[in-house]
């Protein structure tokens, strides 16, 4: 008989010592900037919120703590990934609980998390016959969409809007994105057509949207064959620079979608998850039901959980082939997703964001009133844009000032920018943020722009 290999027993009432073998972490900054330009790639310098990046140690609530303990107020949240904010006890107690029975179980065999996380998700939704599929991350969820789009309608041509963000991995989820920094020098994935977003404040043909849906209309008779296979957009733009779109331009262009035999997506990877305050879905205001929805980031609250909710017809138009992905459908990120759906409703989060965000919107106005740099206030829920030019008429962007005023408060807050010109400051806290939170933040603001303008 062959010796039989020994595994050591390791029990897990001994974590601490089991943490020490582990590849240790490094809390010196030097050493940890260190070791980040040295390991990690160094595309990842190119987005990112402060010149030199901040060492984060711990999240609470609405709270970041560096590696020396100094609290920030995070408006940032992870880009939208932490939702119902950090360490949320509903989160926490699901991903344990999860942990200590199985971490994965892909959908070759059979857990119930999964589905009743899509259960969870469902009930959000309009009526409809509608089933989840469980992915990891936006951009895929996105591509996953797209694809089923093409397969269901067997046409090609997906509409996206300019300004959109859809995703920088993946060929088509990137081919959708229309924010020049993102793309590569490379040809993009064939059969995206971007139309002039609607956008009210610097949309090229001004306010209204007349000229919008003209456009939309001649791009589909002029760059398809008159078929599309799917309109895919932000409730409100993200990336783009927190743009709102109008919901009659959603409506229109939805109606126009279906003409053309495509179905409609919603992009919620931003907008989802209650964070516009007044709907758990941003295509809710636009009183529109789309065919799909792609939810990211923050339904998963930093665990890798993305989600196409899609009419059930559409999905089946998939079977006909085999599709499968190791990581969807996981138990732990599935926990993860109804710990978020349960914080929601157990803390009234939504309604937070609604109350909260309509204050801080209000403040805002305030400093738009004061300041003449603040070109523009706009935004829903725990969503809000400031938009910073250097001349209300010509709304020249003021990218350096939008810049030095994220520096200036990055003692206390953290912001971010966005926006084509960069010059969007954007607010996107967690959704648990307090009022005197949001009060401190513009009063910071408002001392920022006092000095620097
Ligand atoms: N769609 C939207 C609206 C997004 O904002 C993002 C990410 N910023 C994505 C898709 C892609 O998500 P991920 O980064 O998880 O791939």
């Amino acid at each position: 008989m062959a010796d039989q290999q020994v595994i050591p027993t390791v029990s897990f009432d001994s974590d601490d010592e089991l943490v020490d073998l582990l590849p240790p972490l490094e809390w010196d900054y030097e050493t940890a900037l260190s070791n980040r330009h040295t390991y990690l790639t160094p595309v990842i310098g190119t987005f990112q919120a402060t010149t030199k990046p901040i060492l984060l140690r711990r999240g609470e609530g609405a709270y970041l703590y560096d590696a020396d303990g100094n609290r920030f107020i995070d408006t940032v949240a992870q880009n939208q990934a932490i939702s119902v904010g950090y360490r949320n006890p509903f989160v926490y107690a699901a991903v344990k609980q999860q942990l200590s029975e199985i971490q994965h179980c892909s959908t070759m065999w059979m857990h119930p998390g999964p589905a009743a996380f899509a259960k969870a998700v469902i009930a959000k939704m309009p009526p409809g016959d509608w089933v989840c599929h469980l992915l990891s991350s936006g951009s895929e969820a996105v591509e996953l969409a797209i694809l089923m789009a093409r397969v269901y309608t067997q046409r090609h041509t997906i509409v996206a809007l300019r300004q959109a963000f859809h995703g920088a991995a993946g060929a088509t989820a990137l081919a959708a994105t229309a924010i020049s920094r993102f793309h590569q020098m490379l040809p993009g994935a064939s059969g995206i057509v971007h139309v002039t977003n609607p956008d009210q404040y610097r949309g090229i043909h001004g306010p209204g949207i007349d000229p919008y849906l003209d456009e939309l209309r001649a791009s589909v008779a002029s760059s398809t064959n008159g078929e599309v296979a799917g309109f895919i957009f932000e409730p409100v733009q993200g990336y783009g620079g927190v743009i709102p779109l109008p919901s009659e331009y959603v409506r229109a262009a939805a109606a126009l979608t279906r003409e053309s035999g495509g179905v409609v997506i919603s992009d919620e990877v931003q907008t989802g998850v209650g964070r516009t305050g007044a709907h758990f879905f941003g295509f809710m205001e636009h009183d529109v039901v789309p065919d799909m929805v792609v939810m990211a980031k923050g339904i998963g609250n930093g665990f890798p959980l993305s989600v196409v909710i899609v009419r059930r017809e559409i999905a089946e138009a998939m079977t006909s082939r085999v599709f499968m992905s190791t990581m969807g459908s996981n138990p732990t990120t599935s926990a993860a997703g109804r710990g978020v759906l349960a914080a929601l409703e157990h803390q009234g989060l939504q309604e937070n964001a609604r109350v909260v965000g309509e204050h801080a919107i209000g403040l805002f106005r305030e400093l738009q009133e004061k300041y003449e740099v603040v070109g523009d206030v706009r935004g829903r829920g725990l969503m809000i844009g400031m938009e910073l030019v250097k001349d209300r008429e010509t709304k020249e962007p003021a990218a350096e000032l939008t810049a030095a005023v994220a520096d200036q408060i990055s003692d206390a807050v953290i912001v971010s920018k966005s926006g084509a010109h960069a010059n969007v400051l954007r607010l996107v806290p967690p959704l648990c943020l307090s009022s005197q939170d949001a009060e401190e933040v513009v009063e910071r603001l408002d001392a920022a722009l006092a000095k620097l303008t």
